[in-house]
């Protein structure tokens, strides 16, 4: 037996939801149940599972106010829970129409080397896909590998964070609802023993979370020689150089930093300005963060909703009185508050900040500006490469031009420029994480579905077979 979790709500702080992990014994179940649907899901073409899927996606819209209940009492947010929902229904659209024309070819092709020799390919799905979600983005998370992998032909269990587990429960009710889609795809919220328990029993395991907890994954599925596609950390920088317009450039900062509170892989969580614009820039963003409203009392406004996972509150502290202590000041924000049980860290804009700080290194995952000068392009370009990390990064200058020049120095497998976080809203660029913030092939663009094929080899010989005599020694040299 597994114990019952009690779930915290993050505007009142107080446990108002329970769920009971998986046994074993349950997984193991689950993971039969899946295998044995998936080969005739594998055997349907792409159309069909197009058209499965295409069903799914009414169905979630049809139950889009009971996800959207479920999502803002996972998260604290209403309209973000909204635009997950909607995010979902357009991924799941847009995968299902493309999915036939992304499956690879596979006609006969004649060797280059020895013309008697023809090769085709196939492509296999791997047939049962474990995927393990984190609390930022609930549904957008536990949904972004799972979609094309589906569409590829693959049947997968999904593991939603223990924080954020009550959307499992409308999202599994729309599954239940499309023919043919129960078999391959189910729910598994649960504990870290639960990820493991998936781990255990996938083909293929796509991990998003933290650095840490992806070590522990990538070392279970080496031991399983299986593949671990991980999305991991950032500490994304955003580079403002002399020549950007600082209007522009502060409203892509803010919004880049504290959108979803800074609870996003991709938020820019360091700013490095040119000198010349450095106070400028400061002063206007300063006056900015400080307009930022909180969703507190009224979930239907402001613009930030609270600290979904307590212990983040903790390691947000830990970061700002580090950075106080060595020197930083904070402009604006800078005090977690706390309003009916909830946590709540408005903009935080902090100078004075130099990589002797935690703040300018670790992963903060919260609503935070740390701003810094620099004196030269090179001297932009060591700093943002100046971490373990490589998700994302930004880039504003006064021309695209400018700014590209800059971004193709940078060891991250995403640049936006004249802009911050593009990678939140688009996601047609195939794009690798760099360094400790991932390893595996690109989850965004085509690559997206064709990960999830392995592709297998026909070698046909249309002459006669070569005897082990062409081999001998005696044969020539
Ligand atoms: P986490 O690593 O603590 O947990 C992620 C998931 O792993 C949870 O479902 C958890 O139950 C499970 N888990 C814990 N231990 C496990 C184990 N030993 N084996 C298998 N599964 C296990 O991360 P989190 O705090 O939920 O999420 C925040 C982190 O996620 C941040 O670091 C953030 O940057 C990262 N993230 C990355 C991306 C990306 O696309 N790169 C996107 C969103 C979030």
């Amino acid at each position: 037996m597994t114990q019952p979790i009690e779930v915290r709500n993050p505007r009142t702080g107080m446990p108002d939801y329970r769920f009971t992990p998986p046994t074993e014994r349950e997984l193991d179940t689950l993971a039969t149940r899946l295998r044995e649907g998936q080969r005739d899901w594998a055997a349907a073409d792409a159309a069909h599972r197009g058209q499965v899927l295409q069903d799914w996606a009414a169905r979630i819209e049809a139950r889009r106010d009971d996800l959207a209940a479920a999502l803002e009492a996972d998260t604290g947010r209403r309209r973000l829970a909204r635009l997950e929902i909607d995010g979902a229904i357009a991924s799941i659209r847009g995968w299902a129409s493309r999915a036939a024309a992304l499956m690879p070819r596979s006609d006969w092709v004649e060797g280059r080397a020895n013309p008697a020799i023809r090769h085709a390919g196939q492509y296999l799905p791997y047939p049962l896909v474990g995927v393990i979600s984190p609390w930022n983005f609930p549904l957008t998370l536990s949904l972004i590998d799972a979609i094309p992998a589906l569409a590829a032909g693959c049947a997968v269990l999904v593991k939603p964070s223990e924080v954020t587990p009550r959307f499992a429960e409308p999202l599994s009710a729309t599954i239940g609802e499309v023919a043919g889609l129960a078999g391959v795809l189910a729910l598994a919220p649960g504990v870290g023993e639960t990820g493991q328990g998936v781990i255990a029993r996938a083909d293929l395991v796509c991990f998003t979370g933290s650095v840490a907890t992806g070590r522990k994954v990538a070392a279970q599925a080496a031991r399983r020689l299986i593949p671990a596609f991980l999305e991991l950390g950032g500490k994304d920088p955003l580079i403002v150089t002399k020549t950007a317009p600082v209007e522009a450039a502060v409203t892509a900062a803010l919004r880049g930093s504290v959108l979803s509170t800074g609870q996003a892989c991709q938020s820019i969580e360091r700013i490095y300005v040119a000198r010349e614009i450095h106070d400028a820039f400061l002063e206007r963003l300063t006056d900015e963060a400080r307009k930022v409203r909180i969703n507190w009392p009224d979930i239907a406004s402001g613009e930030i909703g609270p600290i979904i996972f307590e212990a983040q509150a903790e390691t947000i502290r830990r970061q700002l009185e580090d950075a106080v202590k060595k020197g930083a000041e904070v402009l604006t924000g800078g005090t977690v508050e706390r309003h009916g049980g909830g946590l709540w860290l408005k903009p935080t804009v902090l100078t004075n900040v130099d990589h002797s700080m935690a703040i300018m290194t670790e992963e903060t995952f919260g609503p935070v500006l740390p701003v810094m000068a620099f004196e030269t392009e090179d001297e932009a370009v060591a700093l943002a490469n100046d971490t373990e990390f490589g998700l994302s990064a930004g880039v504003f200058a006064g021309t695209l031009k400018e700014a590209e020049v800059i971004a193709r120095r940078l060891q991250t497998g995403a640049v936006s420029l004249n802009d911050a976080a593009l990678t939140a809203v688009f996601y047609e660029a195939e794009k690798q994480a760099f360094k400790a913030s991932g390893l595996g092939p690109s989850r965004m663009g085509d690559a997206g579905l064709t990960r999830f094929l392995r592709r297998k080899a026909l070698i046909a010989n249309t002459g006669a077979p070569a005897p082990l005599s062409a081999f001998a020694e005696e044969a020539g040299s």
